[in-house]
C-alpha cells in the first residue's frame, strides 16, 4: 500500500489508497484500497481515511467507514475512532490492520496492529498530508 490523507488550506479533506494487492492473490481480486468505505473514505465534515493490511477483513469491516461512523455518530475524537477502528472485537475480523486518518482540525491519527506498517506526515503553509507505506510480509 500507498496511502495518503490530505486536508488543504480551504479545508478540504482528500484521501487515496493505492496497492499492488497481496502475494498469491486469485486473479481478479481487486483488495480494499479502492472501495470507497473499505480501505478509503473522506468526507469534508468529518474525516479522511486510508487503510493498509489485509484487505479481506478490511472490506468485511468496511474499516475507513468505521473510522468515519464513530467520529460522526459516536462523538470520538479521530485518534479514538481510529483506535477503536483497528482493535474491532469481531472474530471473523481479525487481521493486519493499519490506517491514517486526518480530521477537519488536522488532527492525525496513525493506529495500526502491524509493524510493517510505516508512516509520516507534514505540515506546510496550513496545509497537511499525511503518508503510508507498508511493507511487504517478505521484507
Ligand atoms: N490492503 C491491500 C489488499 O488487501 C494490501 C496492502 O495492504 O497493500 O489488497
Amino acid at each position: 500500500t500507498v496511502g495518503a490523507v490530505a486536508l488543504d488550506q480551504n479545508g478540504n479533506l482528500a484521501a487515496a489508497t493505492s496497492t499492488g494487492g497481496l502475494t498469491g492473490q486469485l486473479k481478479g481480486r481487486i483488495g480494499d484500497s479502492p472501495i470507497l468505505g473499505g480501505g478509503t473514505y473522506a468526507n469534508n465534515e468529518v474525516c479522511a481515511v486510508s487503510c493498509t493490511g489485509d484487505g479481506e477483513v478490511i472490506m468485511r469491516g468496511v474499516l475507513a467507514h468505521e473510522v468515519y461512523a464513530l467520529v460522526k455518530y459516536g462523538n470520538e475524537d479521530i485518534r479514538n475512532a481510529a483506535q477503536k477502528a483497528i482493535e474491532v472485537y469481531d472474530k471473523n475480523l481479525q487481521g493486519d490492520k493499519g490506517l491514517i486518518a486526518i480530521d477537519p482540525k488536522g488532527n492525525v491519527s496513525l493506529a495500526f496492529n502491524t509493524t510493517m506498517m510505516k508512516r509520516a506526515y507534514r505540515i506546510n503553509n496550513g496545509e497537511m498530508v499525511v503518508a503510508l507505506w507498508k511493507e511487504d510480509k517478505d521484507g
